[in-house]
C-alpha cells in the first residue's frame, strides 16, 4: 500500500480524463446532502451506486419527449423509444466487447439474468447426480437459483474453497472437476471480500473440461474494463444499478452459439414470431428472452450510464478506487481491535472489517449517526460467513466520487463506536 501525499496533483490516471474524475462528484446531486445534521458520508456503494445528473436527465428526456412502447408501432414516437432502447444495447455490446448485440439481453438485473441461466440453459441439460460447481464466495444470487434447479433435477451443488486470505483456491477448479460437471458460476469481484477473481484463468481451465462458465460480474462491471472476448466466458451477469443507472435494468451476456440453442423462459408479447393455438415460433435473439414490454427507459438509462462511464474513463475509475481502498485499509488496519475481512492482493474498493466486542448492525447505527452511510451484516453471503466463522461485517464501499475525507469521516465514526461502547 502506498500512503498517498496530503496534496494533489494525482498520479494515477491514465490519460487527460482522469483528472476530470475529482470534479465528477459534483455530477451526483444525492450526494449534497445533510442527513441526522451532518453531511452525507456515502459508502454503501456495493449495494447500489448514486446517479449522475446525466443519467437522472436522459430519463426525463425520455419520458418528456420519446416515451412509446417498444418494436411495436410505426409511429414517430415508438421508433424514437426502439431507436434509443437498441442503441442502448450496442451501447452495452461495445462496452464489455460482446462480439454481437444479440448477445445482450435485457433483464431486471444479476438475479434475473442468473435465474434466466438456471432455468433455459441448465434445467433442460441436467439430470440427477449432475453437479453444478460454485464457490464459497457466492452472494445468494449465485447460489440459490442453482439450488432450485439442482432440486428440481436431482443435481447437486459442489463448493470451490477459499484460503483464509479470501482468495480462491484455483487448483480446486480442475481437481473438483467431474464428468458430471454441467456449469461453474463464479463472481468476477466479491460484494463481501472485495477479491477479484482471475475470471479468464478460470475459464481457461473449465473450458479445458469442456465445461462451460457463468460470471457473475455485478460489482465488476461499472468499477473496471470488463471484456466478454478475453475473459472467454459463456455468460456474463450484471446489473445497472451498480454502475449508476437506474434499478430495474440489468444484462445477461451470452455467447450466440449458446443463447440461439436455449429454449425461452418466460413466454408472452416481443419474444415470438408467429403465434397460434396450437404452435408458436419464437423470435430471434435478443428478443426471445425478452418477454413482454421491457424496461425502455431503464435501458436508455443504462446507456446514459455507460456514456457516463466512458466519458470519465473506466481506467481512471479503476484507478481513483484503487487509490480509496489503498488509503482506507491503510486507516483501518492500524485499529485496535479491528481485522480486515478479505485480505486478497487483488481487490475492488471493498472493505469488510469486524471489530473485537462490537456488533456490525451497532457499528452501522452509530456511524449512521455520524452521517456515514454503510452495510452491515452478511452481505446475501451467509455460507461465507459461516466459512469465515463471523455473524456478519461492515462494510465500506467505494465509489470514485468519494473523497479522502469520506475515508476520514469513517475513521472518525469509528472513534465515536469506540467511546460508545468504552
Ligand atoms: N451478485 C453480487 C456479487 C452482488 O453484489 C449482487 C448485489 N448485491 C448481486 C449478485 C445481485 O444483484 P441484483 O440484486 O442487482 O440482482
Amino acid at each position: 500500500m502506498t500512503r498517498r501525499s496530503a496534496s494533489r496533483p494525482e498520479t494515477g490516471f491514465a490519460n487527460d480524463r482522469g483528472a476530470n474524475i475529482l470534479a465528477a462528484r459534483g455530477d451526483f446531486p444525492v450526494l449534497d446532502q445533510v442527513v441526522g445534521g451532518k453531511p452525507l458520508v456515502y459508502l454503501d456503494n456495493a449495494a447500489t451506486t448514486q446517479k449522475p445528473r446525466q443519467v437522472i436527465e436522459r430519463l426525463c428526456q425520455y419520458y418528456e419527449r420519446d416515451n412509446a412502447n417498444v418494436h411495436r408501432g410505426v409511429h414517430e414516437l415508438s421508433e424514437r423509444a426502439t431507436w434509443q432502447y437498441e442503441q442502448a444495447r450496442e451501447l452495452v455490446r461495445d462496452f464489455i466487447n460482446a462480439a454481437e448485440h444479440e448477445e445482450v439481453i435485457f433483464v431486471r438485473g444479476t438475479t434475473e439474468a442468473i435465474n434466466l441461466v438456471a432455468q433455459s440453459y441448465l434445467r433442460p441439460r441436467l439430470v440427477a447426480g449432475d453437479e453444478i460447481l460454485i464457490t464459497e464466495m457466492e452472494h445468494h444470487s449465485n447460489i440459490v437459483p442453482w439450488q432450485l434447479v439442482a432440486a428440481q433435477t436431482g443435481a447437486k451443488l459442489r463448493v470451490v474453497p477459499i484460503t483464509d486470505e479470501g482468495e480462491l483456491v484455483i487448483d480446486a477448479f480442475a481437481n473438483m472437476m467431474s464428468e458430471r460437471t454441467r456449469l461453474v458460476a463464479v463472481s468476477h469481484v466479491s460484494n463481501t471480500l472485495g477479491t477479484v477473481n482471475p475470471v479468464a484463468e478460470i475459464v481457461r481451465i473449465c473450458h479445458h473440461y469442456g465445461v462451460p462458465v457463468l460470471v457473475d460480474g455485478a460489482q465488476a462491471v461499472g468499477h473496471m474494463p470488463v471484456d466478454m472476448r478475453a475473459i472467454g466466458c459463456d455468460f456474463y451477469a450484471f446489473s445497472g444499478h451498480k454502475m449508476y443507472a437506474p434499478t430495474g435494468i440489468g444484462v445477461l451476456y451470452g455467447r450466440r452459439a449458446i443463447l440461439n440453442g436455449m429454449p425461452p423462459w418466460q413466454g408472452g408479447g416481443e419474444m415470438i414470431r408467429k403465434v397460434s393455438f396450437e404452435h408458436t415460433d419464437y423470435a430471434d435473439l435478443p428478443s426471445r428472452f425478452e418477454a413482454g414490454t421491457p424496461d425502455i427507459a431503464g435501458a436508455i438509462g443504462l446507456g446514459a450510464a455507460i456514456d457516463y462511464i466512458n466519458g470519465l474513463g473506466r481506467e481512471n475509475i479503476a484507478a481513483r478506487e484503487q487509490e480509496l481502498l489503498a488509503l482506507a485499509t491503510e486507516a483501518l488496519q492500524g485499529q485496535p481491535g479491528l481485522e480486515i475481512i478479505g485480505r486478497a492482493p487483488h481487490k475492488g474498493a471493498i472493505l469488510s472489517f469486524v471489530l473485537q466486542g462490537v456488533h456490525p448492525h451497532d457499528i452501522s447505527t452509530i456511524l449512521d449517526r455520524e452521517g456515514v452511510a454503510v452495510r452491515a451484516g452478511h452481505h446475501c453471503t451467509m455460507p461465507l460467513m459461516e466459512r469465515l466463522g463471523i455473524p456478519g461485517t461492515t462494510r465500506a464501499s467505494f465509489a470514485f466520487y468519494n473523497r479522502d475525507e469520506d475515508v476520514a469521516a469513517l475513521l472518525r465514526g469509528l472513534h465515536e463506536v469506540r467511546e460508545f461502547f468504552k
